[in-house]
């Protein structure tokens, strides 16, 4: 491939800092950063602000970081959130806590039998039920087979 991909791009104004700075030019209309030329103290993704115990606050991103990974060639792209404008992460509350477990409860009982079998009911090519109902429908196929 001839020339860089990402050529450096004189801005003249982001939403981080003021003055002129130098950027990877434009991705989906946000300045593009390469790793180590983002500002750390400034700017953070989403997992970084959690990490922090801050959210977004509603903002949307003002830029996007990307990465290459050298073996596979791949670049991957992480949307860049201002630290200043976020929020703390808003505490879990009571009602919280009971949506989830409610949510949860829903995942682990199995449709077939009804039982609560205390982990995730899994997907077998599209069909959904727990480990013995599984096992004992598998056990009818091979009966019918033989
Ligand atoms: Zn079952």
């Amino acid at each position: 491939m001839a020339g860089k991909a990402y050529p450096w791009v004189l801005v003249q104004s982001v939403p981080w800092q003021s003055g002129a700075t130098y950027t990877r030019g434009l991705h989906e209309g946000l300045p593009l950063l390469s790793y180590g030329c983002a500002p750390r103290h400034l700017l953070a993704t989403y997992r970084q602000l959690r990490a922090m115990g801050l959210r977004p606050n509603g903002h949307d991103p003002v830029a996007v970081l990307y990465v290459r990974h050298n073996l596979s060639k791949k670049v991957s792209f992480a949307s860049l959130y201002l630290i200043a404008k976020a929020a703390p992460v808003r505490p879990m509350t009571p009602a919280k806590w009971t949506a989830i477990a409610k949510a949860n409860l829903g995942r682990r009982i199995c449709p077939e039998c009804g039982h609560d079998r205390g982990y995730i009911v899994p997907r077998w090519d599209g069909r959904k039920c727990c480990v013995p109902c599984f096992d004992t429908a598998c056990a009818t196929e091979m009966q019918e087979a033989a």
